[in-house]
């Protein structure tokens, strides 16, 4: 066994580390942060200097871990405009892969993921936008809500009500994935402001009011678009984990310079507060095992759901302890430095991608399925 990355994933890690440290210094992070502006020109820069490479899975994982560490919502910021691709990736049709992911590789589109509603997003197969089939095409009628990049993302790979909504047996098995365009007509969105944290992300409630999408833009198969989602989830829980783990790793650096600083300058630092930072670095140490085995398993193609929401449940649950162990011991100082930002960055890690009460559902479902983890 071993546990250590190879040299290139180091020198990867190294690169990115640089570029953050480089372009998301406190002072533009906070610019960001304060306007919640879309930071769209690091974007093109992080992927015309190679820095985001979504050819190998663990350079992801890796480099969103280096960007959240130095700042999560600029991190999340330029990797978020592929978000939903592996959908498109793994069902769409040659032509919908061609036609929209490569122009999102090449910096030239952003997209999103259409899943929650008004209504509520745990419950995925409650969800009420219907698409209705009339010869070659659909016609979308419903909203969506708390969308990444909704108000800049030029198509939104969406989740719609395929099947009778009064049909009780295709409650799970009524829903299909369809690509939708910002330009068709009768779509609309509104920005949401005033967000906790990742401010510099876009988010915005969707709106489609007979939205005519061409029949050749379902992905995959009408009637499997949960399970297509579900399938997802249990990919990008893993991104989400590594969001998780940069900004609780964030949050160690900047405790431990602090501490390091008042035994430097002779103040009094206190037997309670190493505790804290020991417990702190224990879980980041764990959490970021516990994704690395989870990773192992699902980027050699046989993903296992049980590890990856562990994974997910347990790093971003460490991220608000992190940060809010971090603002306890470095009181007044944290409360005016950059970890303010991230200890409000860090809520948002245990909502989207499943809130902790779902990763914990679907532990349990499967350990008394008879899961083992294997
Ligand atoms: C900044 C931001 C960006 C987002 N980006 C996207 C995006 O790009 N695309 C997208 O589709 N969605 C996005 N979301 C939505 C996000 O995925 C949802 O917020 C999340 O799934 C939770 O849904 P909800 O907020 O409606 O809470 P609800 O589902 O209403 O849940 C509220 C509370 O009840 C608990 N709960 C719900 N059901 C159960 C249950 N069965 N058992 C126990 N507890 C339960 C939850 O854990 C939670 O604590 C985003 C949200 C935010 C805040």
């Amino acid at each position: 066994m071993d546990f250590d990355l190879s040299e290139e994933l180091k020198q990867y890690g190294k690169k990115v580390r640089e570029f953050s440290l480089k372009e998301f210094s406190n002072k533009v992070a906070s610019i960001y942060d304060i306007q919640e502006q879309y930071p769209d020109e690091l974007r093109i820069k992080a992927l015309k200097e190679g820095i985001i490479d979504f050819s190998n899975p663990w350079k992801t994982m890796i480099g969103i871990e280096e960007m959240c560490r130095v700042d999560p919502g600029l991190g999340i910021s330029v990797t978020v405009p592929f978000f939903g691709a592996e959908v498109l990736m793994l069902h769409g049709s040659d032509h919908l892969k061609e036609k929209y992911l490569g122009k999102v590789a090449a910096g030239e589109k952003i997209m999103g993921l259409g899943v929650t509603e008004p209504g509520g997003g745990s419950d995925v197969a409650g969800l009420k936008t219907v698409a209705r089939k009339e010869g070659n095409k659909y016609v979308v009628n419903g909203s969506k809500m708390f969308i990444t990049n909704g108000t800049i993302a030029d198509f939104f790979v969406m989740l719609v009500r395929t099947a009778h909504p009064d049909d009780p047996a295709k409650r799970h098995r009524g829903l299909s994935v369809l690509v939708v365009e910002r330009n068709f007509k009768g779509f609309d969105s509104n920005k949401l402001t005033g967000k906790l944290g990742v401010r510099a992300t876009n988010t915005a409630e969707l709106i489609l009011n007979n939205v005519e999408v061409p029949a050749e833009n379902l992905v995959g198969d009408e009637g499997k678009g949960f399970y297509y989602i579900m399938e997802f989830f249990n990919i990008s829980r893993i991104f989400v984990a590594a969001q998780s783990i940069g900004i609780a790793q964030g949050v160690l650096d900047r405790t431990t310079d602090f501490l390091k600083n008042l035994e430097k300058n002779g103040d009094y630092v206190g037997e309670e507060r190493k505790f804290k930072l020991a417990e702190m670095a224990t879980r980041v140490e764990a959490s970021r095992l516990l994704m690395y085995k989870a990773a192992s398993f699902l980027f050699n193609y046989n993903p296992n759901p049980t590890l990856t929401s562990m994974a997910k449940g347990y790093a971003s649950e460490t991220a608000s302890f992190a940060a809010e162990t971090a603002m306890e011991i470095t009181g007044q100082t944290g409360l005016n430095s950059e970890i303010e930002r991230f200890f409000r960055d860090s809520k948002i890690m245990e909502i989207w991608e499943g809130t902790s009460e779902v990763e914990k559902i679907v532990i349990s479902r499967m350990i008394l399925k008879g899961d083992k983890n294997e």
